[in-house]
């Protein structure tokens, strides 16, 4: 259980359609599933006051460790929320996130798994419904077969790609790229790191 405080929702469902009266401005809301223990986005926070930001974390121990974290800066900018992105359609609203992040998501290996992949055709078509038109999924990972997947899934699900890299820490992308807790893992191992925008016409 994760104790009440000022940064994280812990009835995200009321704010459907109306995160912007949370937040208290209509600035554009970006939200990172899967967020771990969180140092990505409030980095990003930090340096984008101009953008909403929420942190999605499945598992209370996880986010706990986020949260640790969270307290020690002052940020108006940045929620938290324990949620499955399963039911991600219940707590967001037509058109109302501005971009998506998926870092390192969990590549759940076996085939009767594949649903389960943030980035399958199943989460695309969730991610269609609550994105804005110009909206887009950023995703990274150091799994080749997970890579490979979310591209054949994108295109299955009629989903464009652009900024596709195979080695992003080579790449003409890492000047603006933002590590993650994962990130710094793999790199320090000297796995190369994929990354690619999906969007929509
Ligand atoms: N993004 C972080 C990073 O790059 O350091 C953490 C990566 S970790 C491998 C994946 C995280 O996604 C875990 O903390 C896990 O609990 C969370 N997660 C997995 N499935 C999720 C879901 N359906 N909804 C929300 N979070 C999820």
């Amino acid at each position: 259980m994760v104790a009440a405080n000022d940064y994280v929702v812990h009835d995200p469902e009321q704010y459907k359609e109306k995160w912007n009266t949370l937040f208290g401005n209509d600035h554009p809301i970006h939200i990172e599933i899967g967020m771990g223990k969180g140092k990505f986005i409030m980095q990003l926070a930090a340096s984008h006051p101009e953008i909403n930001f929420i942190g999605i974390e499945k598992y209370s121990s996880v986010l706990l460790r986020a949260l640790e974290k969270r307290k020690e800066i002052e940020l108006s900018n940045l929620y938290f929320i324990r949620f499955d992105a399963e039911y991600l359609n219940n707590i967001f609203g037509q058109e109302e996130i501005a971009r998506i992040y998926l870092n390192f998501s969990d590549p759940w290996p076996k085939d009767r798994h594949a649903k389960r992949r943030l980035t399958s055709k199943e989460f695309l078509s969730k991610y269609n419904l609550c994105l804005k038109k110009d909206g887009e999924v950023i995703f990274k990972t150091d799994n080749r077969m997970l890579f490979d997947f979310s591209v054949e899934e994108a295109k299955i699900a009629g989903w464009k790609l652009r900024d596709l890299t195979y080695d992003l820490h080579h790449s003409e992308y890492l000047d603006q790229n933002v590590m993650t807790e994962y990130e710094e893992r793999f790199v320090a191992m000297g796995n190369p790191i994929h990354k690619l925008t999906a969007y929509r016409d």
